[in-house]
C-alpha cells in the first residue's frame, strides 16, 4: 500500500483536489474533518465531543482522528493506498502515524503540499462560508484561530516531512483549480513512476468511482483525465455530469471538440452569437445519437437530465477559458472559467 499526505493550510483546495487525485491513481481519500463533520451530523457521542472544538477552530484530540485513521487502515481494500487529508497535524500525530505504519511495515510515501498565504487562506475560507456553509469558516474569529493553529501546530511538519526527502510543494497562491490539479499529477507522476505505466480501463468500476466523486462535488460533475503524463498535450478525458450541473456557454477557437456519450443522457446545445440556441442534440442510446464534434469557435454547452457520463477530445494541451470564450455570463451565476471545457 502506498500512504500520501495531502498537506496544507486551511482552504488550500485539499478537498477540492483530493477527489480526483484519489480516482486517477486509485487512493482511499481519507479527510479526518469530514470523517468528523460526519460524526457530528449523526449526533454520535464522538461528534458531540468533537462538536466545539472544531467550531472554535482548536483540534480534536489525537486518540480520535488516530482511531479513526487505523480503522479505516484495517478496513480498506482494493485501493492502491491512502490519501490523507487534514491528518497528521501535530508532530506527535506523524510520530504516530510513523508508529502504526511501521507496525504494518510500511511507511509515509510522499507528503503533497498544497500552499497558499495567509490573505488566500482568508478569502478562500470567507467564499467556503458562503458556499457551503461551514461552522468553522463561518466567523473571523474561528478562521483566526485555525490559521494560528495551523502554523503553531501543523507548518512544522514541512520540516519532519522534509528531513526524510518526502515533501513535495505546489504553490497555489492565483492558480486556478485545474491548474493545481495539473501540477499535483506531475507531481505524482514524478514521484511514483509507476503511475505512468498503469493501464486505465474504462469499466463500470471506474464510473461508479468517478459517479462518488461528482456527487461529492460542489459542481455536480467530474473529469478524469486520460493522459499519464501533462507532457501529452492532447485533451483526452471522461466526464461526469449530474442533472444541475451548470456548464457556461463557451467556444474553443482553437479545435473541435469531439464529444461521445458512454452512459445515460444529456443534450448538447449549440448557441448563436447573440445567445439564442441554434440546435440541440439529444444524445444517448435511448435516441440512436452517440456523440457529436462540435466544430472550433461554437458556443455550446451540455444538459444533463440524469447522469451521463461522456468521452471528450480536442487538441492542444488544455488552458482556461478566456472571457471572451464564455457567452453571456449573468450575474450570480457561478463561473467555473477553469472548467468550461
Ligand atoms: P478540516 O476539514 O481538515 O479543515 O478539519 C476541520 C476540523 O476538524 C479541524 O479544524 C479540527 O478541529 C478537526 N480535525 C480534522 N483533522 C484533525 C486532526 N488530524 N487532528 C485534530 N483535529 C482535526
Amino acid at each position: 500500500m502506498k500512504y500520501y499526505i495531502l498537506f496544507g493550510p486551511p482552504g488550500a483546495g485539499k478537498g477540492t483536489q483530493a477527489g480526483a487525485i484519489a480516482c486517477k491513481y486509485n487512493l482511499k481519500h481519507v479527510s479526518t474533518g469530514e470523517l468528523l463533520r460526519n460524526e457530528i451530523a449523526q449526533g454520535t457521542e464522538l461528534g458531540t465531543m468533537a462538536k466545539s472544538l472544531i467550531e472554535s477552530g482548536s483540534l480534536v484530540p489525537d486518540y480520535v482522528v488516530e482511531g479513526m485513521i487505523e480503522h479505516l487502515f484495517h478496513t480498506t481494500s482494493g485501493v492502491a493506498g491512502f490519501l490523507l487529508d487534514g491528518f497528521p497535524r501535530t508532530i506527535r500525530q506523524a510520530e504516530d502515524l510513523d508508529k502504526i505504519l511501521s507496525s504494518r511495515n510500511e511507511k509515509v510515501n510522499a507528503v503533497i503540499s498544497l500552499m497558499i498565504s495567509d490573505d488566500t487562506i482568508r478569502e478562500r475560507l470567507k467564499h467556503r462560508a458562503e458556499v457551503e456553509g461551514r461552522a468553522d469558516d463561518a466567523s473571523e474569529e474561528t478562521i483566526s484561530n485555525r490559521i494560528s493553529t495551523y502554523h503553531r501546530k501543523t507548518e512544522p511538519l514541512k520540516e519532519y516531512y522534509k528531513a526524510d526527502g518526502k515533501y513535495f510543494e505546489v504553490p497555489g497562491d492565483g492558480l486556478g483549480i485545474e491548474d493545481v490539479r495539473e501540477k499535483v499529477f506531475d507531481l505524482f507522476n514524478g514521484i511514483d513512476s509507476s503511475f505512468l505505466s498503469r493501464q486505465v480501463v474504462i469499466d463500470e468500476a471506474l464510473f461508479r468511482k468517478l459517479e462518488a466523486e461528482a456527487h461529492d462535488s460542489p459542481r455536480l460533475r467530474m473529469n478524469y483525465d486520460l493522459r499519464n503524463s501533462t507532457e501529452d498535450d492532447s485533451q483526452r478525458m471522461l466526464n461526469v455530469w449530474l442533472p444541475d450541473s451548470k456548464l457556461v456557454i463557451h467556444r474553443h477557437r482553437n479545435s473541435n471538440e469531439t464529444i461521445i456519450i458512454l452512459k445515460g443522457e444529456m443534450d448538447v446545445v449549440l448557441y448563436n452569437d447573440d445567445g439564442t440556441e441554434a440546435e440541440r442534440y439529444h444524445m444517448g442510446g435511448k435516441y440512436g445519437v452517440y456523440g457529436i464534434n462540435v466544430t472550433k469557435g461554437t458556443w455550446h454547452t451540455v444538459e444533463a437530465f440524469d447522469l451521463a457520463i461522456t468521452f471528450t477530445a480536442k487538441d492542444g494541451a488544455w488552458a482556461p477559458n478566456a472571457k471572451e470564450d464564455i457567452l453571456n455570463i449573468q450575474e450570480n451565476t457561478t463561473v467555473f472559467h477553469n472548467e468550461a471545457k
